[in-house]
């Protein structure tokens, strides 16, 4: 067998990581690709460049870490496990909260869909009215929706496959049926926002082995 790469030559230019940069070694082994990271790929900004193995499998999938690893940072993910399980955590996480707040909306009477914040009055020869904002459950509830549809989108573009953020979502929505149910029988108001805290914290813990079963594929 012929060592071809990771047995550098004496003499010969090491290893370099992509960053902004490609950073593959040039074919003289002299100096380092300046192209920016993941030119001519469909995975542009990550990794090496099309000239650099970027199109290969190896090259898209260290691309595809490299971007999940960016987006763990920017959603302030933990960062002690694999970047893409973090990902798909997250999105469990999340789509058990939505589904959990899409039932408590879903039980909210029409006329408290709305609230009045403040009262209407007049002061000083000026009538203030009060505002009405919606009800704070429909509000965490579109804003956690908007939540789930990008950590959605990121994991497809970090390369986790889509079968894998499905299953994910769908047991978001199975745990929070549960809770709900235990939550009802022991009769807990679940709008009770304390609740709703260790709710979706608790959606974290739970270990569905997806990760290791991943690993094993
Ligand atoms: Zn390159």
């Amino acid at each position: 067998m012929v060592a071809t790469d990771g047995h550098a030559k004496p003499g010969a230019l090491p290893k370099r990581a992509p960053a902004a940069n490609c950073n593959g070694r040039r074919a003289n082994e002299k100096s380092y690709c300046k192209q920016a990271a993941g030119h001519g790929t469909d995975h542009v900004g990550y990794g090496r460049c099309k000239k650099h193995g970027g199109s290969t499998p190896n090259g898209k999938k260290a691309a595809a870490k490299l971007m999940a690893e960016q987006m763990v940072v920017g959603y302030g993910l933990p960062r002690d496990i694999d970047p893409q399980d973090a990902l798909i955590e997250e999105l469990r996480r999340t789509a058990g909260h939505v589904a959990y707040l899409q039932k408590l909306v879903a039980d909210i009477e029409d006329q408290d869909l709305h609230g009045q914040v403040g009262t209407t009055g007049s002061s000083e020869g000026k009538t203030y009215l009060a505002k009405s904002e919606p009800n704070v459950l429909v509000a965490m509830y579109q804003t956690e929706r908007k939540m789930l549809e990008r950590i959605a989108k990121s994991c497809i573009e970090a390369g986790i496959e889509e079968r894998r953020v499905q299953i994910a979502e769908d047991q978001g929505k199975l745990f929070a049926q549960v809770v709900q149910g235990i939550l009802k029988d022991l009769n807990i108001d679940a709008t009770d926002p304390d609740v709703g805290k260790v709710v979706r914290r608790n959606f974290t813990l739970i270990d569905t082995g997806q990760s290791a079963a991943a690993a094993l594929n």
